[in-house]
């Protein structure tokens, strides 16, 4: 029997059941080998932590690029950081925490591709 998708707790991307995972489905909260075996720590953290607090700073309604977090975290080499700040925005925006934009529209934080804008969520 099928299921629903799941978020992967690393990548945040949505990823699809399959039959080999029949017995644990419940228990599957990586979408790869890869991304279980890098499971967000502390520099992941402080990614997520970096876009709040640019977006707090900010305001409502304002964006930023997901590479003022990443130069942030690490001024100088901040550019291998960005895949993994999009997984923590990705996270984020699972968390309902923030909003994942493509020319002002949100965007499905599972599923897009391309440069992107994060804002916060608006209550
Ligand atoms: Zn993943």
């Amino acid at each position: 029997m099928r299921r629903e998708p799941k978020i992967c707790a690393t990548c945040g991307r949505s990823f699809e059941w399959r039959a080999k995972w029949a017995d644990v489905w419940d228990a599957v909260r990586w979408c790869s080998v890869g991304c279980r075996r890098h499971r967000p720590g502390p520099l992941d953290a402080a990614l997520e932590r970096a876009i709040l607090d640019l977006l707090g700073a900010r305001g409502v309604g304002a964006s930023i690029c997901p590479a003022e977090a990443a130069r942030r975290v690490q001024p100088d080499g901040w550019r291998p950081l960005m895949e993994r700040t999009r997984r923590a925005a990705r996270r984020l925006a699972h968390a309902g925490r923030i909003v994942i934009t493509q020319r002002g529209r949100p965007v499905d934080p599972g599923r897009f591709r391309g440069p992107v804008r994060l804002r916060l969520l608006e209550p």
